[in-house]
């Protein structure tokens, strides 16, 4: 596998409300969009801290994985999961699947920013939530 940069890192939060102006302050930039995703049940936000981003999750609904992950994590939430870029998405699944990493999706789906994601199973991944991206606009 070949990704070529962290693409963002996923911060589950309780309220976006609260998580921006602190993320702002501590990255001395400005999130520059909110979107909901409403397949994940989630609302994102993203900062931008060089060629990563930073991507704030919070859950719409008590239904949410991102929900179940706060109530797991005192309430509080915290680091959720790491994002590789890649390029041709279905061939590194294929090659993931190789390894014997167990995958949530098989397929590639639509995430945040219009880019195509899959998830590994942390079961297979040292505990890490690991995402692959693939932005196809490019
Ligand atoms: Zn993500």
């Amino acid at each position: 596998m070949n990704p070529s940069h962290i693409e963002h890192i996923g911060i589950a939060v309780k309220s976006l409300e609260e998580a921006i102006p602190f993320f702002e302050k501590l990255l001395g930039t400005k999130c520059y969009a909110i979107e909901e995703v409403v397949d994940q049940k989630v609302k994102t936000a993203f900062l931008r801290i060089g060629q990563t981003k930073i991507e704030l999750l919070e859950p719409t609904s008590p239904e949410s994985t991102i929900a179940a992950f706060i109530e797991k994590n005192n309430g509080k939430g915290g680091m959720h999961h790491i994002a590789f870029a890649v390029e041709s998405l279905e061939d590194q699944l294929e090659e993931a699947k190789e390894y014997g990493i167990k995958l949530i999706d098989n397929e590639p789906r639509g995430g945040a920013e219009g880019l195509s994601i899959a998830f590994l199973h942390p079961k297979s991944t040292f505990g890490v939530l690991t995402e692959l991206c693939e932005d196809k606009k490019k």
